[in-house]
C-alpha cells in the first residue's frame, strides 16, 4: 500500500489516513556539507527512505520530506541552503495545520539532520502556545541507535559524515556514496576553541572546519544494514506508542481551554 502524501489519489487519502489513525509523519532533513564522499541531501535522502520503511510495517502518512531547513555553521562550506528559524517555524506551523485541516490529528516529525534540534524545540513551544488542536511528537536523529553505534564502530569520533553516518548512507542511498573520495581521510577534532563551558553558535565548525568526523572509510554496508534496521525498529516502536497516547492530546485540550476558555478554540 502507498503512504506518501503525494502519491496518494483523492479517494486513497481517506482510506490510508483512517488505516493510519489519522497520523501523519513528515521526514525532515537538510542540505549541507556531508564532506567529499556523501551528498548535500544525505539526511532528507536518508530519513525519507526510514519513513517508507517504517510506514510499510506501521501504517502512517508521509509527508514529502522538508530538505529547507537550517545548517548555519555550514555556511563556511559550499552547498548549505540556510533557512531563517522564523520562516522555518512558520512553514512547519502551516504544513501541521494544513495536515490537521485534512484530518490528522497526530504529527510526528522524524528527524535526519540534528542541527534542526534548536528550531524543532521552539516549534514545540509554538504549538504548545498557541494550543494547536493536533498534537506533534519529535523524534530526533539516531534515535535509540546509540547504543549499537558503540557496540560496531571502529572510530572514536562519531556525529557527521562519519564512519556511521556514511555506512547507513551505503545502505539507503548506496548510488549517491562516493567512497573513493572518502578514502584515507581521517578528520580530527581541532582543539583551538577552548571556551568550556560555554557553548557558541560556532561549536560544530571551530571543533571540525572540514565538515565529516573520524574515519568514514572505516563505513561498511553490514554496518548500514544493522543501523537502519535498528533504526526503523525504534522508530516502529515509537509511532505504535504515538498512536496509543492519550496523554498529549489530554494536555493540548486543557491548553485550549486556558486559552480560548471552556469549548473556544
Ligand atoms: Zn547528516
Amino acid at each position: 500500500m502507498k503512504w506518501r502524501w503525494e502519491y496518494l489519489t483523492v479517494s486513497e487519502f481517506e482510506d490510508a489516513r483512517e488505516k493510519a489513525e489519522r497520523v501523519a509523519m513528515i521526514p525532515i532533513g537538510s542540505l549541507e556539507t556531508h564532506g567529499p564522499h556523501l551528498p548535500l541531501g544525505n539526511d532528507g535522502l536518508k530519513i525519507e527512505k526510514i519513513a517508507d520503511m517504517v510506514a510499510q510495517i506501521e501504517p502512517v502518512v508521509v509527508l514529502p520530506t522538508l530538505f529547507y531547513t537550517q545548517s548555519y555553521q555550514a555556511k563556511l562550506l559550499p552547498g548549505a541552503l540556510c533557512i531563517h528559524s522564523d520562516l522555518l517555524t512558520a512553514l512547519l506551523e502551516n504544513i501541521c495545520d494544513e495536515a490537521y485541516r485534512n484530518g490528522f490529528e497526530k504529527i510526528v516529525l522524524l528527524h535526519g539532520h540534528g542541527g534542526n534540534t534548536p528550531v524543532m524545540e521552539g516549534f514545540l513551544r509554538l504549538v504548545a502556545d498557541k494550543a494547536k488542536p493536533y498534537a506533534v511528537y519529535s523524534i530526533p536523529p539516531w534515535a535509540g541507535l546509540w547504543e549499537l553505534i558503540d557496540q560496531i564502530k571502529e572510530t572514536e569520533d562519531i556525529g557527521h559524515a562519519c564512519e556511521m553516518e556514511t555506512s547507513i548512507a551505503l545502505f539507503l542511498i548506496p548510488d549517491a556514496v562516493n567512497m573513493e573520495a572518502a578514502k584515507g581521510k581521517i578528520y580530527k577534532r581541532r582543539e583551538d576553541l577552548d571556551v568550556a563551558p560555554a557553548s557558541t553558535p560556532v561549536d560544530w565548525i571551530a571543533n571540525w572546519p572540514e565538515g565529516p568526523l573520524g574515519n568514514p572509510s572505516k563505513a561498511t554496508l553490514e554496518k548500514g544494514e544493522k543501523l537502519v534496521k535498528k533504526w526503523v525498529e525504534v522508530v516502529v516502536d515509537s509511532l505504535r506508542r504515538i498512536k496509543k497516547d492519550k496523554v498529549v492530546p489530554e494536555l493540548m485540550r486543557k491548553l485550549r481551554e486556558v486559552r480560548y476558555g471552556k469549548g473556544g478554540g
